[in-house]
């Protein structure tokens, strides 16, 4: 038991009580077993089950079409980061003979990091468009990013940027995008909370511990002919790095996801969190909320311009997941967070890295959390303003 929580931390974050009781229960006995969900063989009957409904709810949610394969693997978004240059490296390889170039946007501090792992990790990578110096306040239209080199293999974006709180509302447009070149999506912070045309990547990666579920298991969804990949000869003929065993993607997918141990608690609190969606309307239905719940709080804080300041000054780009936003000065914000926090809001610091305030406005943050902290916004300006 516990009340509803006004939570608005940015991941882990809140997940619907109800998933958490019944998860809890069958924490300590699954389906009327002597032992739970956590105890039993990740090659079990039921352990499969888990893993397969939990694909199927995805492929109902995010209308997965044949092309696109489903798969989970333990770590996080920054094991992404590590295997999709390498996985994605040696596709290219099986397809074009030769490595390629991986291209990323620099639209935030976690496709930053992306992009530097793929520096550190050997790769020629080029950086297309590198919103840094604007404080990574926007997203530039794609006619004034740098054209793809004739051999890219991918285009790395981050669909939503957690820290700094842009969103991509569009993917890159056919003339920007060429022929061969494949999207990759960083969705971890905003996976399910909308619409996706999944047809339109090449690879979409997601940690589930913000919007979804637990940490410890990522979400991916890869165009199958992908998962075609030169192998270890050719690849040292090429003079490109093995993919490392535990994140070699074809090798996750011919074992359904259970090449190793899959953490088989977490996948099935994302079954659970996804059955839900699905009872309650779909992606349509859980858009449409995130959509009422991100315009009446950014309603209220651009209501009180020399007041509340929003660092992504472009209204286009603003994510729907997380509300980033800056007071006159330290003092108030501290006063904002403290006061906040008596009313039981809680959760609101920004980001070490760039301050400020932020609230993360997850699935699983209630229209109704996000109505008191709109209260709270107007009542704070009025009397501190
Ligand atoms: N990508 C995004 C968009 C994120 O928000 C995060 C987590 N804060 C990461 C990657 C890194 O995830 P992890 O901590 O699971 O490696």
């Amino acid at each position: 038991e516990r009340s509803e929580p006004n939570y608005f931390g940015a991941g882990p974050a809140v997940l619907p009580t109800d998933v958490l009781q019944q998860a809890a229960y069958d924490l300590l006995s699954y389906e009327g077993d002597s032992v739970g969900i956590g105890e039993i063989s990740h090659r079990s009957k039921p352990a499969i089950k888990v893993i397969d409904d939990t694909k199927a709810n995805l492929t109902q949610l995010l209308n997965i079409p044949d092309t696109h394969e489903v798969f989970f693997m333990q770590g996080g978004g920054t094991t992404g980061f590590s295997s999709i240059v390498y996985n994605l490296i040696a596709s290219n390889v099986k397809k074009t003979g030769k490595p390629g170039r991986a291209a990323y946007a620099v639209t935030g501090s976690w496709s930053k990091k992306s992009a530097e792992e793929a520096v550190r990790l050997g790769f020629d990578v080029d950086i297309v468009v590198n919103t840094k110096d604007k404080k990574f306040g926007d997203i530039p239209p794609y006619n004034e990013w740098k054209p793809l080199a004739a051999d890219t293999a991918y285009l790395y974006v981050c669909d939503n940027e957690t820290v700094n709180g842009t969103e991509f509302k569009s993917t890159p447009p056919a003339d920007y995008l060429h022929e061969g070149v494949e999207l990759v999506a960083d969705m971890s912070s905003n996976i399910l909370s909308k619409k996706v045309d999944v047809s339109k990547y090449g690879l979409i990666m997601a940690g589930a511990q913000k919007n979804i579920g637990l940490a410890g298991l990522t979400i991916y969804i890869i165009k199958k002919s992908l998962l075609e990949q030169a192998n270890d000869e050719e690849l040292k003929a090429a003079n490109v790095p093995l993919v490392p065993i535990a994140f070699h993607y074809p090798t996750v997918v011919k074992n359904n996801s259970a090449y190793n141990t899959i953490p088989i608690f977490t996948c099935h609190i994302l079954q659970l969190v996804t059955k839900r969606l699905i009872d309650n309307g779909g992606i349509d239905a859980i858009q449409k909320l995130n959509e009422k719940k991100a315009e009446i709080l950014y309603g209220a804080l651009t209501s009180y311009p020399g007041f509340y300041t929003l660092p992504v000054h472009n209204p286009a780009v603003r994510s729907n997941m997380n509300v980033v936003f800056t007071l006159p000065n330290e003092e108030l914000e501290a006063k904002f967070v403290k006061e906040a926090a008596s009313k039981g809001l809680s959760a609101l610091k920004g980001h070490r890295s760039v301050g400020g305030m932020r609230a993360s406005i997850y699935n699983a943050v209630s229209l109704h959390s996000v109505e008191l902290l709109v209260d709270f916004v107007n009542e704070f300006a009025k009397q501190n303003a």
